[in-house]
Parts: C-alpha cells; sequence; structure tokens
C-alpha cells in the first residue's frame, strides 16, 4: 500500500482564501481592518525570512501588518514597552514576538507582556490553561494546523489511538491536549519513553515534532495509520546542498502508512495560515462581533 500524500500546501491556500474572505467582512463590518504586530529582535537571519513571510501573508490576506524591529542588544524594558503600547493599541487584535530572543532576554517574560486576548501564537500561560480545561483561547499555530489536516482525512478522531512525539511546549503538549479535546485516546512520548517503535505501533495517528531527522521508521508504522511529520531538519544533500527532510523516513513510512504529510510542503505552510486565522478570530472577538462559523 502506498499512502495518501497529504497536500498541506494546497490546504494552506484553501485556508487562507477563506481567511481573506473573513478579513474582508470584519472590515465592511468593523470599518477598519484586522491588524497583526509582529516584533523582531536581532538580525537572526531565519527569524527575518520568517517575519518577512508572514507580513506579506497578513497583507495579502486584506489585513494590515505593523512591523517592528529592535536590535539585537535593545534592553529587555524596551521590548516590554513596545508589547505594552501594542497591547493598548485598537488596531493591533494580534501580537507575535518572533523567537529565540537574544540571550539577555527572558522569554517567559515578555510572552507573559502580551495581553492573552492579542497572543494569537497561543504561548501565553493563561492560553495554555485556557486549552488545558477546555476554554476559549489561542491554540499555537502548528498544532492547531496538524488538528485541521486530521480532521479533514478522517473526519471524526473519537476513539483512535494518538501518539505525540515530542512534548514542546509549542508543538507536543498542545497538539496532546487538542487530540484529547476531540476524543482520541493520547499517548504523549518523549525522549525517556521506552521502547518507543513500540508505542508507535498502536497509533492510528502518529504526530512527530521531535527534530531528529528521519526518526520514525518505516517499521514502527501501523498499516493504514495518518502521520503527520512536523519536524523541519536541514540536512546535507547530494552535491553538499542542504536539504529540508522531516522526522520521519517518508520513503519507508509512504508504503505502510494510510496517509502522510511531506516535508517541505505538508505541516509547515499551515502555521502562517493559522496565524492569520487566529488573528482574524481574535479582531471578531475584540469588536464583539459574531464569528464566522468555519473560522473556528
Ligand atoms: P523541541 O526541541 O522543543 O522539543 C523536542 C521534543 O522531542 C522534546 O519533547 C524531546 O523530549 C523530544 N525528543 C528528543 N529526542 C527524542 C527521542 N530520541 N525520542 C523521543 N522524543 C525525543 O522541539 P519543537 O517542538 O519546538 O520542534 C520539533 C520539530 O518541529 C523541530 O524539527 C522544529 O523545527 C519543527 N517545528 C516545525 C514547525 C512548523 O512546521 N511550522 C513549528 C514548530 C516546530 P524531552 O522533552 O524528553 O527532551
Amino acid at each position: 500500500m502506498t499512502a495518501r500524500v497529504i497536500d498541506g500546501k494546497a490546504f494552506a491556500a484553501r485556508l487562507r482564501d477563506r481567511i481573506a474572505d473573513h478579513a474582508h467582512a470584519f472590515e465592511e463590518r468593523a470599518g477598519r481592518k484586522a491588524g497583526l504586530a509582529v516584533v523582531l529582535v536581532g538580525e537572526d537571519p531565519a527569524s527575518e525570512v520568517y517575519v518577512r513571510s508572514k507580513a506579506r501573508a497578513t497583507v495579502e490576506a486584506g489585513m494590515a501588518s505593523f512591523e517592528f524591529k529592535l536590535p539585537a542588544d535593545a534592553a529587555e524594558a524596551e521590548l516590554l514597552d513596545r508589547i505594552a503600547k501594542l497591547n493598548a493599541d485598537p488596531a493591533v487584535d494580534g501580537i507575535l514576538v518572533q523567537l529565540p530572543l537574544p540571550r539577555h532576554m527572558n522569554e517567559d517574560k515578555v510572552i507573559a507582556a502580551i495581553d492573552p486576548n492579542k497572543d494569537v501564537d497561543g504561548f501565553h500561560v493563561v492560553n495554555a490553561g485556557r486549552l488545558a480545561v477546555g476554554q476559549h483561547g489561542f491554540v499555537p499555530c502548528t498544532p492547531l494546523g496538524c488538528l485541521m489536516l486530521l480532521k479533514d482525512q478522517l473526519g471524526s478522531l473519537e476513539g483512535l489511538d494518538a501518539v505525540v512525539i515530542g512534548r514542546s511546549n509549542i508543538v507536543g503538549k498542545p497538539m496532546a491536549a487538542l487530540l484529547t479535546r476531540e476524543n482520541a485516546t493520547v499517548t504523549l512520548a518523549h525522549s525517556r519513553t521506552k521502547d518507543l517503535p513500540d508505542v508507535v505501533r498502536r497509533a492510528d495517528i502518529v504526530v512527530a515534532a521531535v527534530g531528529r531527522p528521519g526518526m520514525v521508521r518505516g517499521s514502527w508504522i501501523k498499516p493504514g495509520a495518518i502521520v503527520l511529520d512536523v519536524g523541519i531538519n536541514r540536512v546535507e544533500g547530494e552535491g553538499g546542498k542542504t536539504r529540508l527532510v522531516g522526522d520521519v523516513a517518508y520513503d519507508e513510512a509512504k508504503e505502510v502508512a494510510g496517509a502522510i504529510t511531506p516535508v517541505p510542503g505538508g505541516v509547515g505552510p499551515m502555521t502562517i495560515a493559522v496565524l492569520l486565522r487566529n488573528t482574524v478570530v481574535s479582531a471578531y472577538r475584540r469588536e464583539g462581533l459574531d464569528l464566522p462559523k468555519d473560522a473556528i
């Protein structure tokens, strides 16, 4: 059996079109555009690329993009002051501080300074708490994007066995919470898990978010399982060129799985699309307008 390849790029493009419609409708009703502010500290080239593509996608979706750059040696107080201004700015519905921050800044303190109701990345402890107890809040973009892909493939996740590999605050833990909310039976695996191949072999749904190229082998996959590969790893390919690979040994796993996301072009494109979704949802909430049904 060869797995269906889940085209995250096409799914994300359709989601972005829907978000653009909602952003347009929001502007007509509220008399202003939904707005996303992105703050970048320092000159990390990868972060600069992310920030630029987020800003471009925001504008393409018919929303306002506000970008702020602080030098790498900026004082933490300067960043906190910028966040306080954005918290108070009625034109800003979403605030994103690009991580990682320079070493002299405390990430927890910076994230805690963001108004939880503008925290479209879903990293604030208030939003993590809301997800844990089942209240409305913002859910981190990558796991929410994974959930959307899973529901598109499977419809209901009820009663399915899911294994999430990796327990970070931005991917693994919120992914496990979302799957639990959907009535899957969830195992959250990590570096101390015993007999990981056996644990993964039980799963109808596998989400790999580890950061180790090709760690999950084809022989670990239950035939017909759905495999989502969150990993983004740069490895040296032919001729010394770097290429991106996931955490799953794709060529092996696709011979066993029922469906699988490729890297690149699987989970990756979902992240920005969900960021736009969270921003437009924030805008509707902040203006007290009814949310579009398909934005949930
Ligand atoms: P972290 O480094 O924060 O977490 C990695 C997790 O993997 C940890 O929980 C760790 O366990 C676990 N782990 C490490 N080694 C093993 C092992 N041998 N067996 C089982 N578990 C192991 O990573 P992130 O969650 O931030 O990211 C994971 C991957 O996803 C990365 O490749 C990253 O680039 C990618 N990513 C992609 C995104 C996107 O598509 N847009 C967004 C975010 C991340 P322990 O807790 O025990 O140390």
